[in-house]
């Protein structure tokens, strides 16, 4: 029987905002509660622990699991806590082990530790020992950084944006785990870093242009490589080893894996202008709204929990009043304050709220306007997109004109239409619904006329020279003019 290991530990931070993620932020599973939160869900370790239960000659050891939502930078005592978990329950399953199973997003970031993935693999490595094989996943908007690379034995990596693949990830993981067991495979790693962050809709891998560079990755894994992907990084993680990269694992065929990688690179390089997003100013967007045919959607993807960033933003609701838009429209927004407010108050209450910016008042600078309180929740649903359950805080529907909030408790994802119909409210129903998801609306508002991505403020921006990146390695596309790519690849193990 072979002994696998499972363990996970998963989130993606954006370094502008404001608010730090807690320990209290992590789900966090031990033993068998892995099996159970991940069972029914659409996740990486659920793809992997089906592929393992599958075989009979192999027995699952579910060790540790810690999933928060996106969020800001890490504390550092909540890393220390998780990594501290993590790595004694390891110690305590380690023995007789025949590989482990590694889940990770690869764009999280700690307060005095900016590779957590780094630092947990190294020491997952430090605990196994080198013979022990350890495979991970990863989302395509990870940062792969060359302690994680040096530290672990092969990757499986996303092939869809929006992110569509989490069982087929786990997978195909867990594959590559059993293959390198089963046959004794060598995995050679070869990789090129491309200074260039992207962002927009040309990455939609179904439409845009960095799907055919996926299918490419994804032709090499049906021809005889071991795993291939291009990861963009999470460009809002602000950390040393922030890039794009392109990434081709072969049995032992060093030469055939940096061919590969550099072409790969190439390709993307070549592209990065057209991955780069247009946006539309907000302005434009309303007038534009006025005369389509309804409904039509903003995404606010500055604001996009999924991405990290607070959720707290009003800009686009400011623009709507200021511009006197008339039709109804709807958005989520994280307002805690606001939503005690009107639940101290009660169901049919008009009151005047201070809306937005509770989190991030430097950027979105609270509103007061008058509303009336349609409705109150308890936050808990079932998102769309994960099929996992939420846990927003107490919500409050408010209703202010023509206007509907649904004022959450806590950044939650808000990447699909669950925000809405939990609370009765159909977004079909409205004229304009503003998303706080980059790629939400590609999938589960198609039934919208038109879609504008508008150039408003946040923590996620895609406009990324107005983030103000301190730490990336520079000169870096977009952020700095003329860029040149010289590229090189690198061997692992060299
Ligand atoms: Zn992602």
């Amino acid at each position: 029987m072979h002994q696998i290991l499972v363990l996970q530990c998963e989130q993606e931070i954006s370094s502008f905002n404001p608010v730090p993620t807690e320990y209290a932020s992590f789900d966090i599973a031990v033993g068998s509660a892995l099996i159970d939160a991940n069972r029914q869900a659409d996740t990486c370790v659920r793809g992997a622990l089906d592929e393992f239960e599958a075989r009979s000659d192999v027995t699952v050891v579910p060790v540790f699991g810690a999933k928060a939502p996106s969020g800001g930078l890490l504390r550092a005592d909540a890393f220390r806590r998780i990594a501290g978990e993590l790595l004694a329950a390891l110690r305590e399953h380690a023995k007789g082990a025949d590989g482990l199973y590694f889940a990770l997003h690869g764009a999280m970031g700690a307060e005095g530790e900016l590779d957590p993935e780094g630092h947990l693999l190294e020491a997952a490595r430090g605990i196994l020992g080198p013979d022990v094989p350890i495979v991970t996943s990863l989302d395509l908007h990870g940062i792969l950084t060359a302690r994680m690379l040096r530290n672990m034995t092969a990757t499986a990596v996303y092939h869809t944006y929006p992110h569509e693949d989490f069982i087929d990830t786990g997978a195909r993981a867990a594959r590559l785990l059993l293959h390198i067991i089963d046959t004794g495979a060598r995995p050679v790693t070869a990789r090129v870093k491309i200074p260039a962050l992207v962002r927009g809709p040309e990455l939609f891998t179904k439409s845009g242009c960095y799907g055919e560079i996926i299918r490419n990755a994804k032709r090499l894994e049906a021809n005889g490589t071991l795993a291939a992907a291009m990861l963009i990084g999470n460009p809002f993680t602000d950390v040393p080893e922030l890039c794009s990269q392109s990434l081709v694992i072969t049995d032992g065929d060093a030469d055939m894996a940096k061919r590969e990688a550099l072409a790969m690179a190439a390709d993307f390089w070549q592209q990065r202008e057209r991955m780069h997003a247009p946006l539309v100013s907000l302005g434009d967007a309303i007038e534009a709204a006025r005369k389509a045919v309804a409904p039509v959607t903003f995404t606010d993807a500055a604001d996009a929990p999924s991405s990290g960033a607070s959720g707290d933003s009003n800009a686009i609701l400011r623009g709507l009043l200021e511009h006197g838009y008339r039709g109804r429209a709807i958005m989520p927004i994280v307002d805690a304050p606001a939503v005690e407010r009107a639940h101290a108050a009660g169901v049919g209450a008009v009151l005047q709220l201070a809306i937005g910016g509770s989190l991030d008042p430097a950027r979105f600078p609270p509103l007061t306007m008058e509303v009336r309180v349609a409705m109150l929740g308890d936050g808990r649903w079932r998102h769309e997109v994960s099929g996992l359950l939420g846990d927003a805080g107490r919500t409050a529907v408010l209703e202010a004109g023509n206007t509907t909030l649904i004022a959450i408790s806590r950044s939650v994802h808000l990447a699909d239409r669950s925000v809405f119909l939990a609370h009765g409210r159909d977004p079909l129903d409205f004229d304009l619904i503003v998303i706080k998801s980059p790629g939400a609306y590609s999938r589960f508002f198609s039934f919208a006329g038109e879609n504008f991505v508008v150039d408003v403020p946040g923590a996620t921006t895609a406009n990324l020279p107005l983030l103000g990146h301190e730490i990336c390695a520079r000169p870096m596309f977009p952020l700095d003019p003329d860029v040149v790519f010289e590229p090189a690849v690198e061997v692992c193990p060299g």
